[in-house]
């Protein structure tokens, strides 16, 4: 635990995930508490939130708000156990009718999930490992019953400080970053990562052009006069700019990879083993393949690739 400004705490929660851990943000102050980000439902995690919170002589009661930048289970995970203790949970309105409708009603894109993999060229016997995997992680995800929309450009006073929800689609599509304008210091979700590159998915339920929302809110995080990013994992970034240049440099690069592997008709499946040949489990697998589509739909739309099927087979025009 590390106090990264007067009364904000970082949490550095593990997760059995290739990330290690992830990094909550408690704020304390005027007799509040509130916490960005949860971390995953298990019981390792749990159980090291509750320790943080005894260090700074608190329990999980005391948390009365919970802003969440985004609905990956990482960061979204604990929302429901904390709602049910009492805290108000904050989530980006354009989360409520998709990432988080996708844990709250398993049944509301079990049909389109898995049509979307077969459609794009997906094997049944890996669809079959995709799906082991997600009925694992729902295991782990406690979705909030009723939580408060925020939009973009809202400003809350919690715990002492102002936090400003800067809107950031791609990674999710309702990401937000949490901008303490007077201090500079952005809590920046997953929207800018220290040494990886954030990953942009389409799936059934997210917005139709992931990439191109994500290479915006880029552009747009690169404007911000930010001093420091507190990301939700590894390290802080001094260089918003620079980093935020970078990503958008890398994803101009995996747009280039992905038309040179176009020599002929290929599905998404096809190219994600192209484009990442290296050896992934079931979960890393529907990650590449997410990606992979990603990139292939941006293409489309900015009209550089067609397809055809389904199943969906994608060419150079
Ligand atoms: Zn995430
Ligand atoms: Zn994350």
């Amino acid at each position: 635990m590390r106090e990264i400004l007067p009364g904000v705490f970082l949490l550095p929660v593990p997760i059995p995930y290739p990330l290690k851990t992830v990094n909550l943000y408690l704020l304390k102050g005027k007799g509040e508490v509130a916490l960005v980000d949860t971390a995953l439902a298990t019981r390792t995690a749990q159980g090291s939130l509750e320790l943080y919170l005894a260090e700074l002589g608190l329990c999980f009661q005391d948390v009365k708000t919970v802003l969440l930048t985004h609905h990956h289970p990482d960061h979204y995970g604990l929302a429901g156990f904390f709602e049910g203790l009492g805290a108000r949970v904050y989530l980006h309105a354009e989360e409520l009718g998709r990432g988080h409708r996708f844990w709250l009603t398993p049944e509301a894109f079990e049909e389109a999930s898995w049509r979307l993999f077969l459609d794009h060229g997906t094997p049944e016997e890996a669809l079959l490992g995709i799906r082991e995997t997600m009925a694992k992680t729902r295991e782990r995800v406690h979705p909030p019953k009723e939580p408060l929309a925020l939009e973009d450009g809202a400003v809350l006073e919690v715990a002492g400080r102002r936090l400003r929800a800067i809107w950031t689609p791609g990674h999710a599509d309702g990401h937000v970053a949490f901008y303490l304008e007077e201090e500079g210091v952005l809590l920046a979700g997953d929207a800018l990562l220290d040494h990886v590159s954030p990953n942009v998915g389409l799936w059934a339920y997210t917005r139709e052009n992931p990439l191109k929302d994500f290479l915006n809110s880029l552009r747009r995080l690169a404007e911000l006069p930010v001093r420091v990013a507190h990301a939700g994992h590894f390290g802080p970034i001094g260089n918003v700019k620079g980093r935020a240049q970078e990503l958008l440099a890398h994803h101009q690069e995996r747009l280039q990879a992905l038309l040179t592997h176009l020599e002929g008709p290929k599905t998404a499946w096809e190219l994600s083993l192209l484009l990442f040949p290296q050896n992934l489990d079931a979960a890393g697998r529907r990650f590449a393949f997410a990606e992979t589509l990603a990139h292939l739909e941006y293409l489309r739309a900015e009209g550089t690739v067609g397809r055809e099927g389904p199943p969906y087979r994608y060419f150079r025009v």
